[in-house]
C-alpha cells in the first residue's frame, strides 16, 4: 500500500525540488512536485504518479523488488540526453536510470506519451542493471558467462536498444526485461542460454 510520510526540498540533479515522500514496503517514493512555473520551464510534463507507479511494482516479483530502495519521480531531464543523442545519432531523451550502488531509480520526463507496459519495463530493465552489478563480486554482463551466452544465442545483442548502445550492460538489463515481459516465450526460444542464466541466478 502506498503510504504518504511528508514533504521536504530534494535534490534532482543538483537542483532541490519541493517534493512529497511516500512509502511503498521498503521503497521510498519520491514525487518531485510540479508547479506551473517548473513546467513552463521543462515544456514537458511528468507524466508518472506515485499511484501509477505502485501499480506498476504490484506486479514484479519481491525477490527483485526488495533490490530497489528509492523510486524518484523527477521533473528535471536527464543531464547525459545530449551526450547520447550525440553519441548514436538520433534524439535520445531519457526515460529513467539507475544507480546501483544506493538501489534508486530515477525516472525523467518523457515528451511523448508511454503505455503501463513500458512503464512496467523500464522497472524491469533498471533492477536489470542492479543484479547485474549487485549480485556477485564482479559485473555479470562483462563477465565470461554472460559474454559466451550471447555468443552461443547467435551473437546478436537481444534489443535494438542494446544494439545502439553498443555494450553487454544494457544487453543484460534489456535480457530481464524481455524474460518478465508481455513476449517471454519469445525471449526464451531465441535467446536460450541468457535464458539459462537468468534462471539460475534468480533460483525461478
Ligand atoms: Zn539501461
Amino acid at each position: 500500500m502506498l503510504q504518504s510520510y511528508n514533504t521536504k526540498m530534494f535534490s534532482f540533479e543538483g537542483i532541490k525540488l519541493k517534493s512529497n515522500i511516500y512509502k511503498y514496503n521498503n521503497i521510498t517514493i519520491v514525487e518531485s512536485l510540479q508547479t506551473p512555473k517548473r513546467i513552463k520551464i521543462l515544456k514537458r510534463k511528468q507524466k508518472i504518479t506515485p499511484e501509477l507507479l505502485v501499480k506498476a511494482l504490484e506486479n514484479i516479483p519481491s525477490k527483485l523488488l526488495n533490490m530497489v530502495k528509492i523510486i524518484t519521480i523527477g521533473t528535471t531531464p536527464s543531464s547525459s540526453d545530449a551526450y547520447w543523442t550525440k553519441t548514436i545519432k538520433r534524439k535520445f531523451i531519457s526515460f529513467a536510470n539507475a544507480d546501483y550502488k544506493i538501489q534508486h531509480i530515477n525516472f525523467y520526463p518523457l515528451d511523448t506519451p508511454f503505455t503501463f507496459c513500458y512503464l512496467l519495463g523500464t522497472i524491469y530493465h533498471e533492477i536489470g542493471h542492479f543484479i547485474d552489478y549487485n549480485m556477485f563480486s564482479y559485473k555479470l554482463s562483462d563477465s565470461p558467462v554472460w559474454v559466451k551466452a550471447i555468443k552461443y544465442d547467435g551473437n546478436e545483442k537481444v534489443s535494438k536498444y542494446a544494439t545502439e548502445m553498443k555494450d553487454n550492460t544494457e544487453d543484460f538489463a534489456d535480457s530481464i526485461e524481455l524474460y518478465f515481459g508481455e513476449n517471454k516465450d519469445d525471449f526464451v526460444k531465441k535467446f536460450p542460454n541468457r535464458t539459462r542464466i537468468i534462471k539460475r541466478i534468480l533460483k525461478l
